[in-house]
């Protein structure tokens, strides 16, 4: 989508640093990390956020979280957090569905 930025991660037209890429997935590193290890999941195609995914893409949400649990074990951390927020009251600043994966230090719980 136009004025997306990460559909133009996606496309390549705007520069991340991608750790994974293939035809329906991208996960690159969060430019203002929150953790030791923070990650960014992404579809290539544009969905602006969780609930407005459809029936049609539920492989493709199945793809995501197993691509970021492939990723930590790959990686050697098997202690992580995997959250998307969900609309701008929940935190989400950029309108292209994204899970967060961040590790290497202790999370409090319940989530801030
Ligand atoms: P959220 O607030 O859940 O929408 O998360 C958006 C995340 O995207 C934030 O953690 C930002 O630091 C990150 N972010 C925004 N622009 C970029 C970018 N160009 N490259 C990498 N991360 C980005
Ligand atoms: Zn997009």
């Amino acid at each position: 989508m136009k004025d997306c930025i990460f559909c133009k991660i996606a496309s390549g037209e705007v520069q991340a640093q991608i750790v994974y890429q293939d035809e329906e997935v991208v996960v690159f590193k969060d430019l203002n990390p929150q953790a030791p290890t923070h990650l960014l999941i992404i579809p290539v195609k544009h969905i602006a956020k969780l609930d407005e995914a459809s029936k049609e893409d539920m492989a493709l949400l199945g793809k995501l979280q197993l691509t970021a649990a492939k990723i930590a074990k790959d990686m050697g951390i098997t202690d992580f957090r995997l959250i998307t927020n969900n609309g701008k009251g929940a935190g989400q600043s950029v309108e292209h569905l994204h899970y967060h994966l961040m590790a290497g230090r202790r999370f409090l719980w319940p989530a801030g």
